[in-house]
């Protein structure tokens, strides 16, 4: 009979806690725990044979049982303004697409906490393809840890990476057990030391997780509004059904209270003939007004079959003069990566079968097309 060798511990899904259990298990001092993460996320090492303060039996038996594994990089491109994305596949083969935004001062990171998402917004191409898993949290802190090396981290020089934006693919907050440790090793000076306000989860509601997340961490908080009043929201975000917009804004602001943050960032896709009237900039206004918000102007990013055009320039420059008039902080989002479409909504992953064929029962892919 073949005995079947049981998975190794990859150490980037362990959390500062979990690192030092996993080293007393292997009856060594806690200590080690802090050696083994600052070669891990300091020096972007991922040979344990390279690490040589931690004695040659000690590695020895690490490498029996344990790996640094990062996800595998398929392809890279490079738009014009700089803007970069990879397709990265998991060692189960599913595949995600990560995008690097490089601006002056500071060069932010955009990744995925599921393959595909179960909320089903209908100007989503990420919606369009179905679900197919939660990321674990080893996946989804080695998505960051992958773009150091590639992006040529050095650990005297300037950090590259100074943001993370969960707002690649998926609803982290439907992958709460794996995004919320991710999140801590990200803001861990141990772990990936981003600063607290700088890693921003991005959710499209889930009021109960977004009250337990006031509890449990302090990573920035985004929120997918897109509408201001309930019936249009439902109609763009089947969550609004279950979460409308004042429970929602009720759980915003009670973030805001219990973190001590300095606000929420609210998104909204400026959805041509839809949602960017002059009437839902004052409904807009109306609902924020007085609280700690801050709104984001998306434009859309159309993909294969959509049905939802792009507001003009116009209509989204004077839905944010109507914003700000009404006393609420906007901005429009710069489209970036255009040429290699690495825009918000536009990342899809060279999608398992099973997505794939839900596109095209969808008819949001032609037969002939493995890759939209
Ligand atoms: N699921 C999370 C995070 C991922 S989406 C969320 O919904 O917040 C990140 C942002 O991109 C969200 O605000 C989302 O609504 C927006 N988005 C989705 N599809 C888009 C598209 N086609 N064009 C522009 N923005 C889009
Ligand atoms: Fe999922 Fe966010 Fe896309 Fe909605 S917008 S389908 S929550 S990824």
């Amino acid at each position: 009979m073949s005995e079947v060798a049981t998975p190794k511990t990859n150490l980037l899904g362990l959390t500062r806690a979990g690192m030092e259990e996993f080293v007393l298990g292997m009856g060594e001092k806690p200590f080690r725990a802090r050696q083994l993460m600052k070669w891990i996320y300091r020096r972007a090492e991922g040979d344990f044979e390279a690490m040589t303060d931690l004695g040659k039996d000690f590695r020895r038996r690490l490498s029996g049982i344990a790996e640094i594994r990062a996800p595998e990089v398929i392809t890279s491109q490079v738009s014009a303004d700089g803007t970069r994305k990879w397709l990265l596949r998991f060692e189960s083969g599913q595949a995600i697409e990560m995008v690097f935004i490089p601006e002056p001062g500071r060069g932010t990171l955009c990744i995925s906490s599921q393959v595909g998402c179960t909320m089903d917004c209908g100007f989503c191409s990420t919606g369009a393809q179905g679900f197919n898993r939660n990321l674990g949290t080893a996946e989804i802190v080695g998505q960051v840890w992958l773009a150091n090396c590639e992006l040529g981290y050095s650990p005297d020089g300037d950090r590259v990476i100074t943001n993370v934006v969960f707002m690649g693919m998926g609803e982290p907050l439907m992958n709460y057990r794996n995004v919320v440790p991710a999140a801590e090793i990200m803001m861990d000076d141990l772990g990936l030391d981003l600063s607290r306000r700088r890693v921003t989860i991005s959710t499209s509601g889930l009021v109960p997780q977004m009250i337990r997340i006031a509890d449990e961490t302090n990573v920035a908080l985004a929120v997918s509004l897109h509408a201001p009043n309930d019936e249009l929201r439902s109609e763009l975000m089947p969550i609004n059904r279950r979460h409308p917009i004042a429970s929602l804004l009720e759980a915003c602001w009670h973030y805001v209270e219990k973190q001590n943050a300095r606000g929420i960032t609210f998104e909204y896709v400026m959805l041509d003939g839809v949602n960017d009237r002059p009437e839902h900039a004052r409904q807009l206004a109306a609902l924020l007004r007085g609280h700690p918000a801050k709104v984001n102007l998306i434009p859309f990013n159309p993909f294969p079959g959509t049905r939802f055009r792009r507001s003009s320039e116009e209509a989204i420059e004077r839905f944010r003069d109507l914003l700000i008039k009404g006393g609420v902080i906007a901005t429009i989002r710069r489209t970036r990566g255009d040429d290699i479409d690495a825009a918000c909504g536009q990342l899809v992953g060279r999608v398992n079968d099973r997505t794939t064929v839900r596109l095209r029962e969808r008819n949001l892919i032609p037969a002939s097309v493995t890759h939209p």
